[in-house]
């Protein structure tokens, strides 16, 4: 007979950095995981490890088309997350944000499944308030470069509400502050993998800007705590929730503690800050430490310690030569 208390959890973007982290979590929770991904930005290189449990499935689809399957809860975390990513084919991802929603949402309905959603930090845009606590409403460009993205997170959001208003769904949606950990992906040119591979390399740190820029970096393993614990909390708290870690530290100091950690002879070079790149970041997470008890464990440095370690071991196998 079933365990009650296994559940059939959907991850999309699930093959990806954070959606990998989290299989790993419920699949140790004691959870059935299907791992939905399309491959765009994810690999299997993230979850080949999780191949041989009984409790694990990987499902090859993209989230802009429907998907008919039966299950207890929904992770929708499918979107490319970077800019070079998320610019690469920015119609795609307004899809991916808004249709992909349309459908999971489609989906949580017919089978009463309680949905998450990934949002993120980007729903403020530039802020104008520091720290951002959930109730600012963002200062952001509707057609610039990274409105794709930024827009398309913000539309998902207002579906999710609405299908809760409109349809009763169970819905818990997370902003997401920066996040760091293994498994990002060695190209995708967020500032945390950037720099400790340069500086692995010994290739010169690029800092965009005069970095001045701030931003605050949570460990993967601690906004996987996060989402448990939103997923798992009474259903009238939707959110949105901030999760992130509320150390604020700027670009520059971030590219001279990466050089320090890694011992390495890499240079300092500045270049152009790109477009709409916002000036500060920091989360109020208030909310999360009250309604959920949660709030970061893992500082800066020990965190760095572990990426550094996981990027070094890429090296060392010969899986990142240069970029
Ligand atoms: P990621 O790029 O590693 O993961 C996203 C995954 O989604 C990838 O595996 C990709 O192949 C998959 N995907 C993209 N489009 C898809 C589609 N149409 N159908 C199916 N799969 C698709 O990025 P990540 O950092 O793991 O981000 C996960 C989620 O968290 C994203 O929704 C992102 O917007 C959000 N988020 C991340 C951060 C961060 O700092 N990493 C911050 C804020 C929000
Ligand atoms: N959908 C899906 N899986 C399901 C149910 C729905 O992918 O199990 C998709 C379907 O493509 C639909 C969308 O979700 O267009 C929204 O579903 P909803 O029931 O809200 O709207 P409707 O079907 O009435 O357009
Ligand atoms: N950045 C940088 N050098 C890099 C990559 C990024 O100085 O090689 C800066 C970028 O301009 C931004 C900050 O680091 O100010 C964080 O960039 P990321 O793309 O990681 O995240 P986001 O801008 O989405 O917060």
């Amino acid at each position: 007979m079933k365990n009650p208390l296994r559940k059939q959890i959907l991850i999309t973007g699930g093959a990806g950095f954070i959606g990998s982290h989290l299989c790993e979590r419920l699949l140790a929770d004691g959870h059935d995981v299907i791992c939905l991904d399309n491959f765009f930005t994810g690999a299997k290189d993230n979850i080949v490890h999780l191949l041989d449990n009984p409790h694990f499935e990987l499902l090859r689809h993209d989230i802009t088309f429907p998907l008919y399957i039966e299950v207890d809860q929904i992770f929708n975390l499918a979107c490319p997350a970077s800019p070079i990513h998320y610019q690469f084919d920015p119609v795609q991802t307004t899809k991916t944000s808004v249709h992909g929603a349309i459908n999971m949402l489609g989906l949580a309905k017919r089978v009463k499944a309680r949905i998450f959603q990934a949002s993120t930090s980007e729903v403020y845009g530039d802020p104008q308030v520091h720290p951002q606590p959930e109730s600012y409403c963002g200062h952001v460009n509707p057609i610039g470069p990274r409105s794709c993205y930024d827009e398309g997170k913000r539309c998902a959001e207002t579906l999710f509400f609405d299908y809760h208003r409109q349809h009763q769904l169970e819905i818990k949606v997370a902003r997401i502050f920066n996040t760091y950990g293994p498994r990002m992906h060695p190209n995708d040119g967020r500032v945390v993998s950037n720099f400790v591979v340069q500086a692995l390399l010994g290739k010169p740190i690029t800092i965009y800007g005069d970095g001045s820029q701030t931003r605050s970096f949570c460990y993967v393993d601690d906004l996987v705590e996060g989402f448990v614990r939103l997923m798992n909390s009474p259903a009238d708290l939707t959110g949105p929730v901030n999760l992130g870690n509320p150390g604020e530290f700027t670009i520059r100091e971030l590219a001279e503690k990466v050089v320090a950690m890694t011992g390495s002879k890499s240079e300092l070079i500045f270049q152009p800050l790109p477009m709409d790149d916002p000036k500060q970041r920091r989360p109020d997470i208030g909310l999360a430490q009250q309604a959920l008890g949660w709030k970061p464990q893992i500082a800066l440095d020990e965190g760095l310690q572990k990426t550094i370690a996981y990027f070094a071991d890429l090296l060392e196998r010969g899986i990142i030569r240069s970029f």
